[in-house]
């Protein structure tokens, strides 16, 4: 009887073709291990490569400097172990509360003699500082000022989970309106969007007045919501703006935005623009006189690449 040796020998071409390409990838492995750098059989780093476009670093530049090591939450959505805990449901000492002009943009920088005015005028009628922490959670009190950090930031990766109440009142805008402004000035909108229309830059997730999501991600009201946001701070000289801001944005674990350029700080009902800044500011929760909840604060400080090890 005739055998048929074809796929055989087909299967052995194969094993050795994938046994070559594992070994060309992990030439340390076909050597048993780490050698000197540069030497064939190294898997640390090779100085024999080419140098990569504009650095000064060999493709697999053993010298080039390893990333800090960050231990991940154990659960998602926790501090990791890099961040900076801003508020864990316990206390609110990281925070302090101050008031800004109604309705007005750019984290109170924004107050005319006129409303100076006003404000002083209803002083005597406005709540003392400060919301209402109970159950792991901060809730907006109205009219008691907007939550303001004490510590203050640039480049930053920020946490933040919010939650409408569930009985939640009133329409469009004034339906859970709140608001993340990255140092006190960079608005990414909270708002009940849940089959609840407003205008679009408007809307939850928006960067407020400027660009509206690239979906709408929102949940019910009732249910806790998150929000990661990565934020490039502008960078002038002087008085001249060399880089604009940057959001990325991300709601319930959905893009909304990426990588997007903002026009300025917040304002409301006026095309934004940038007016010179300190490099870093604070992070400011919106007051926006509806009773909005907060949860599980954290941010971490963003650095660049190839940064020296320590
Ligand atoms: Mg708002």
């Amino acid at each position: 009887m005739k055998t048929n040796r074809f796929p055989i020998l087909i299967a052995a071409v194969a094993l050795l073709s994938w046994a070559v390409a594992v070994t060309a990838q992990n030439p340390g492995q076909r050597a048993g291990g780490a050698g000197r750098a540069g030497t064939q059989g190294d898997d640390l780093g090779f100085t024999d490569t080419p140098m990569l476009p504009g650095l000064p670093y060999h493709v697999h530049d053993p010298d080039r400097p390893h990333p800090a090591v960050v231990t991940p939450a154990s659960q998602p959505g926790g501090p990791p172990s890099d961040a900076i805990v801003l508020f864990d449901g316990k206390d609110l000492s990281q925070w302090t509360f101050q008031r800004r002009a109604p309705g007005g943009g750019g984290g109170g920088r924004a107050m005319t003699d006129e409303m100076r005015a006003q404000m002083q005028k209803t002083q005597a009628s406005l709540p003392p500082l400060g919301w209402k922490l109970e159950n792991g959670y901060v809730e907006v009190i109205p009219r008691a000022g907007d939550m303001v950090t004490k510590e203050k930031f640039g480049d930053v990766q920020v946490h933040v989970e919010f939650q409408m109440p569930e009985n939640i009142q009133g329409r469009s805008q004034n339906r859970g309106n709140s608001g993340v402004l990255l140092q006190s000035r960079y608005e990414i909108q909270v708002l009940d969007s849940f089959q609840s229309p407003t205008y679009a830059d408007g809307q939850l997730g928006a960067i407020y007045g400027q660009w509206p999501p690239l979906v709408n991600a929102a949940r019910k009201p009732g249910e806790w919501q998150s929000y990661d946001i990565v934020f490039e701070a502008p960078v002038f000289e002087g008085e001249k703006l060399v880089k604009p801001a940057y959001f990325t944005v991300f709601l319930n674990g959905l893009l909304l935005h990426n990588h997007k350029e903002s026009m300025g700080p917040m304002v409301y009902r006026q095309v934004a623009h940038y007016v010179p800044q300190p490099a870093e500011d604070s992070l400011l929760l919106q007051n926006h006189n509806q009773p909005v909840r907060f949860r599980n604060i954290w941010v971490r400080r963003l650095g660049g690449y190839d940064r020296p090890e320590k």
